[in-house]
Protein backbone atom coordinates (compact mmCIF):
# COMPACT_ATOMS: atom_id res chain seq x y z
CA UNK A 1 0.00 0.00 0.00
CA UNK A 2 1.47 3.63 -0.77
CA UNK A 3 1.28 6.21 1.90
CA UNK A 4 -0.37 9.60 1.59
CA UNK A 5 3.37 11.00 2.88
CA UNK A 6 1.48 14.25 2.83
CA UNK A 7 0.00 13.50 6.31
CA UNK A 8 2.82 10.55 7.11
CA UNK A 9 5.53 10.36 9.48
CA UNK A 10 9.07 9.63 8.66
CA UNK A 11 10.84 8.28 11.70
CA UNK A 12 14.39 7.31 12.11
CA UNK A 13 15.89 5.58 14.86
CA UNK A 14 13.51 2.98 16.75
CA UNK A 15 15.24 2.86 20.08
CA UNK A 16 13.16 3.39 23.24
CA UNK A 17 12.11 7.50 22.27
CA UNK A 18 11.71 6.78 18.90
CA UNK A 19 9.24 3.81 19.21
CA UNK A 20 7.16 5.11 21.79
CA UNK A 21 6.88 7.92 19.19
CA UNK A 22 6.08 6.21 16.27
CA UNK A 23 3.24 3.63 18.03
CA UNK A 24 1.81 6.76 19.61
CA UNK A 25 1.39 8.62 15.75
CA UNK A 26 -0.13 5.14 14.99
CA UNK A 27 -2.52 4.82 17.52
CA UNK A 28 -3.68 8.43 17.20
CA UNK A 29 -4.11 7.64 13.13
CA UNK A 30 -1.14 8.68 11.31
CA UNK A 31 0.81 6.53 8.94
CA UNK A 32 4.17 6.16 9.69
CA UNK A 33 7.98 5.64 8.08
CA UNK A 34 10.10 3.82 10.45
CA UNK A 35 13.66 3.65 9.46
CA UNK A 36 16.76 2.08 11.24
CA UNK A 37 19.92 0.58 10.64
CA UNK A 38 18.94 -2.74 13.28
CA UNK A 39 17.50 -5.77 11.80
CA UNK A 40 16.70 -6.71 14.84
CA UNK A 41 15.21 -3.57 16.06
CA UNK A 42 13.22 -3.47 12.34
CA UNK A 43 12.20 -6.64 12.83
CA UNK A 44 10.79 -6.39 16.32
CA UNK A 45 8.34 -2.77 14.71
CA UNK A 46 7.25 -5.41 11.71
CA UNK A 47 3.13 -4.87 11.77
CA UNK A 48 3.25 -2.56 14.11
CA UNK A 49 4.46 0.76 11.57
CA UNK A 50 2.18 1.36 8.40
CA UNK A 51 6.15 0.74 7.19
CA UNK A 52 9.69 -0.11 8.28
CA UNK A 53 12.96 -0.46 6.66
CA UNK A 54 16.42 -1.15 7.82
CA UNK A 55 18.64 1.41 6.20
CA UNK A 56 21.44 3.91 7.17
CA UNK A 57 19.62 7.14 7.02
CA UNK A 58 23.35 8.76 6.59
CA UNK A 59 23.35 7.97 3.30
CA UNK A 60 21.24 10.47 0.75
CA UNK A 61 21.39 8.19 -1.98
CA UNK A 62 19.45 5.81 0.80
CA UNK A 63 17.29 8.38 2.08
CA UNK A 64 16.00 8.96 -1.65
CA UNK A 65 15.31 5.63 -2.23
CA UNK A 66 12.87 5.57 0.59
CA UNK A 67 11.49 9.11 -0.96
CA UNK A 68 12.13 10.71 2.03
CA UNK A 69 12.06 13.80 0.29
CA UNK A 70 8.41 13.59 -0.41
CA UNK A 71 7.51 13.54 3.21
CA UNK A 72 6.56 16.60 4.82
CA UNK A 73 7.55 15.55 8.49
CA UNK A 74 10.49 13.52 9.78
CA UNK A 75 11.92 12.96 13.19
CA UNK A 76 15.37 11.59 13.58
CA UNK A 77 15.42 9.93 17.07
CA UNK A 78 18.58 8.65 16.81
CA UNK A 79 20.48 9.03 20.01
CA UNK A 80 23.30 7.40 20.84
CA UNK A 81 25.38 8.18 17.52
CA UNK A 82 25.73 11.83 18.31
CA UNK A 83 27.45 12.56 14.08
CA UNK A 84 24.39 9.97 12.57
CA UNK A 85 22.45 12.68 13.99
CA UNK A 86 23.43 15.37 13.02
CA UNK A 87 24.53 14.16 9.45
CA UNK A 88 20.56 12.65 9.34
CA UNK A 89 19.72 16.17 9.92
CA UNK A 90 21.62 18.23 7.69
CA UNK A 91 20.80 16.04 5.03
CA UNK A 92 17.14 16.83 5.34
CA UNK A 93 17.55 20.11 5.64
CA UNK A 94 19.08 20.05 2.28
CA UNK A 95 16.26 17.83 0.59
CA UNK A 96 14.00 21.01 2.06
CA UNK A 97 11.85 18.69 4.20
CA UNK A 98 9.20 21.40 6.09
CA UNK A 99 8.99 20.12 9.47
CA UNK A 100 12.31 18.75 10.81
CA UNK A 101 12.13 17.47 14.20
CA UNK A 102 15.43 16.16 16.32
CA UNK A 103 16.52 14.52 19.56
CA UNK A 104 19.17 16.04 21.31
CA UNK A 105 21.10 14.84 23.72
CA UNK A 106 23.02 16.97 25.42
CA UNK A 107 22.82 20.95 25.44
CA UNK A 108 25.88 21.06 23.03
CA UNK A 109 24.19 18.63 20.52
CA UNK A 110 20.76 20.94 20.67
CA UNK A 111 23.14 24.00 19.98
CA UNK A 112 24.22 22.52 17.07
CA UNK A 113 21.23 21.56 15.59
CA UNK A 114 19.61 24.89 16.14
CA UNK A 115 22.40 26.19 14.27
CA UNK A 116 22.06 23.91 11.33
CA UNK A 117 19.17 25.21 11.60
CA UNK A 118 16.66 22.50 12.68
CA UNK A 119 13.06 24.11 13.85
CA UNK A 120 12.24 21.64 16.13
CA UNK A 121 15.15 20.43 18.34
CA UNK A 122 13.61 18.18 21.51
CA UNK A 123 15.31 17.51 24.52
CA UNK A 124 13.27 14.32 26.31
CA UNK A 125 16.02 14.03 29.30
CA UNK A 126 15.83 17.89 30.21
CA UNK A 127 11.92 18.63 29.30
CA UNK A 128 11.23 15.38 31.01
CA UNK A 129 13.35 16.29 34.14
CA UNK A 130 12.09 19.64 34.41
CA UNK A 131 8.36 18.02 34.24
CA UNK A 132 8.70 15.24 36.94
CA UNK A 133 10.51 17.90 39.32
CA UNK A 134 7.57 20.01 39.30
CA UNK A 135 5.04 16.42 39.70
CA UNK A 136 7.68 15.38 42.47
CA UNK A 137 6.64 18.31 44.53
CA UNK A 138 3.62 16.93 44.56
CA UNK A 139 0.74 19.87 44.65
CA UNK A 140 0.88 19.68 40.50
CA UNK A 141 -0.38 16.36 38.78
CA UNK A 142 0.72 17.23 35.76
CA UNK A 143 3.07 19.95 34.13
CA UNK A 144 3.57 20.93 30.41
CA UNK A 145 6.01 23.75 29.39
CA UNK A 146 4.69 25.04 26.22
CA UNK A 147 7.48 27.09 24.82
CA UNK A 148 9.63 29.81 26.70
CA UNK A 149 8.15 30.11 30.06
CA UNK A 150 4.57 29.24 29.49
CA UNK A 151 3.39 26.25 31.25
CA UNK A 152 -0.55 24.24 31.32
CA UNK A 153 -0.68 23.01 35.05
CA UNK A 154 -3.45 19.89 36.23
CA UNK A 155 -3.46 20.56 40.05
CA UNK A 156 -6.09 20.28 42.94
CA UNK A 157 -8.13 22.94 43.50
CA UNK A 158 -6.50 25.69 45.57
CA UNK A 159 -9.17 26.61 48.74
CA UNK A 160 -9.71 30.26 47.68
CA UNK A 161 -11.17 29.49 45.20
CA UNK A 162 -14.06 27.28 46.42
CA UNK A 163 -17.22 28.58 46.22
CA UNK A 164 -16.63 31.65 44.50
CA UNK A 165 -17.54 32.34 41.08
CA UNK A 166 -14.35 32.80 38.90
CA UNK A 167 -15.26 36.29 37.83
CA UNK A 168 -15.23 37.11 41.39
CA UNK A 169 -12.09 35.32 42.33
CA UNK A 170 -10.33 37.28 39.85
CA UNK A 171 -7.73 35.00 39.56
CA UNK A 172 -6.45 36.34 36.74
CA UNK A 173 -5.95 39.66 37.96
CA UNK A 174 -4.37 38.05 41.19
CA UNK A 175 -2.60 35.85 40.80
CA UNK A 176 -1.70 36.51 36.99
CA UNK A 177 -3.08 32.95 35.81
CA UNK A 178 -6.07 31.53 33.53
CA UNK A 179 -8.26 28.35 35.16
CA UNK A 180 -8.95 26.90 31.68
CA UNK A 181 -11.32 24.07 32.68
CA UNK A 182 -12.35 21.79 35.13
CA UNK A 183 -12.96 18.70 35.97
CA UNK A 184 -15.42 17.82 38.43
CA UNK A 185 -15.30 13.51 39.76
CA UNK A 186 -18.26 12.20 37.52
CA UNK A 187 -18.71 14.76 35.24
CA UNK A 188 -15.68 14.56 33.41
CA UNK A 189 -13.91 18.06 32.11
CA UNK A 190 -15.78 21.47 31.47
CA UNK A 191 -14.15 24.72 30.09
CA UNK A 192 -14.43 27.40 32.42
CA UNK A 193 -16.98 30.41 32.37
CA UNK A 194 -16.43 33.84 35.11
CA UNK A 195 -19.50 31.72 36.24
CA UNK A 196 -18.08 28.64 37.16
CA UNK A 197 -18.19 27.90 40.85
CA UNK A 198 -15.57 25.49 41.78
CA UNK A 199 -15.62 22.78 44.49
CA UNK A 200 -13.00 21.16 46.93
CA UNK A 201 -12.97 18.08 44.91
CA UNK A 202 -12.45 19.77 41.52
CA UNK A 203 -8.94 18.91 39.30
CA UNK A 204 -8.25 22.18 37.33
CA UNK A 205 -6.04 22.88 34.32
CA UNK A 206 -4.29 26.19 34.89
CA UNK A 207 -2.24 28.22 32.22
CA UNK A 208 0.12 31.35 32.88
CA UNK A 209 3.69 32.09 32.64
CA UNK A 210 5.70 29.30 34.45
CA UNK A 211 6.78 31.26 37.64
CA UNK A 212 2.88 32.32 38.20
CA UNK A 213 1.72 29.04 37.87
CA UNK A 214 4.22 27.51 40.18
CA UNK A 215 3.16 30.53 42.71
CA UNK A 216 -0.92 29.66 42.21
CA UNK A 217 0.01 26.12 42.21
CA UNK A 218 1.35 26.90 46.23
CA UNK A 219 -1.49 28.81 47.19
CA UNK A 220 -3.23 26.84 50.39
P1 LIG B 1 17.02 5.75 22.68
O1 LIG B 1 17.86 6.40 23.73
O2 LIG B 1 15.78 6.51 22.34
O3 LIG B 1 16.75 4.28 22.93
P2 LIG B 1 19.12 5.02 20.86
O4 LIG B 1 20.18 5.93 20.47
O5 LIG B 1 19.47 3.94 21.82
O6 LIG B 1 17.92 5.89 21.37
O7 LIG B 1 18.48 4.32 19.59
C1 LIG B 1 18.45 4.94 18.39
C2 LIG B 1 18.19 3.97 17.25
O8 LIG B 1 18.74 4.60 16.11
C3 LIG B 1 18.84 2.61 17.39
O9 LIG B 1 17.86 1.61 17.24
C4 LIG B 1 19.84 2.58 16.21
O10 LIG B 1 19.89 1.32 15.57
C5 LIG B 1 19.30 3.63 15.28
N1 LIG B 1 20.34 4.23 14.45
C6 LIG B 1 21.56 4.66 14.83
N2 LIG B 1 22.25 5.13 13.79
C7 LIG B 1 21.44 5.01 12.69
C8 LIG B 1 21.56 5.33 11.31
N3 LIG B 1 22.67 5.88 10.81
N4 LIG B 1 20.52 5.06 10.49
C9 LIG B 1 19.39 4.53 10.98
N5 LIG B 1 19.21 4.21 12.26
C10 LIG B 1 20.21 4.44 13.12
Amino acid sequence: ARMAEEDAVVVIGLGRFGSSLAIELMESGTEVLGIDADEDIVQAHNGLLTHVVRADSTKEETLRQLSVPDFSSVVVAIGGDIQANILTASLLLKMGIPNIWAKAVSEPHGKILEQLGVAHVVRPEKEMGKRVAHLVRGVMQDYIEIGENFALVKMATPPDLVGVPLGQARVRATHFVTVTAYNRPGSGWSYTTVDTVLEAGDTILVAGESRRVEAFSLLR
